[in-house]
């Protein structure tokens, strides 16, 4: 199989799709899904934040073994503010509170690998986020 590229983040014949429809909190945030293969049990997908949108805070049991491919943000992973950049690589362990915003003025495209059987996505409840927000530089950049 082959799938040519056709500039600008997109690749022939992959839909542009929302990043969610679960009604969950997030800004300015697409997702394609590049590989979906059973054989290897994995999704290979690719996030793109329009600049000053984020993705939805949130956790789980399953990791994401993530690549910056466009443009600059920041990730939240746990507690720690990480700036990141094309070609960072990124490990979300799991049950970790994670959180990525594309800088203002940039774009933060993203490839993230998933296991195709994976658990749900658990929200912050309010003590999760009082926890999270007695970190300063945690308050400050969340967005819930
Ligand atoms: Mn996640």
């Amino acid at each position: 199989m082959h799938i040519p590229y056709q500039g600008n983040f997109r690749w022939t014949d992959i839909p542009v799709k929302e990043y969610k429809t679960d009604g969950t909190h997030f800004k300015d945030i697409t997702r394609q899904i590049l590989f979906d293969d059973p054989e290897l049990a994995c999704q290979l997908r690719y996030f793109e934040i329009e600049p000053g949108g984020h993705s939805t805070l949130e956790r789980h049991q399953h990791v994401h073994a993530v690549m910056i491919f466009r443009g600059r943000g920041h990730a939240l992973v746990g507690h720690s503010v990480i700036p990141v950049q094309t070609f960072d690589l990124v490990q979300i362990p799991g049950m970790t509170w994670h959180q990525f915003r594309a800088t203002e003025g940039e774009h933060l495209g993203f490839l993230c690998l998933v296991n195709c059987d994976r658990d749900r996505p658990i929200l912050p409840t309010e003590e999760d986020l009082a926890e999270l927000r007695q970190h300063p530089e945690v308050a400050d950049f969340i967005r819930v």
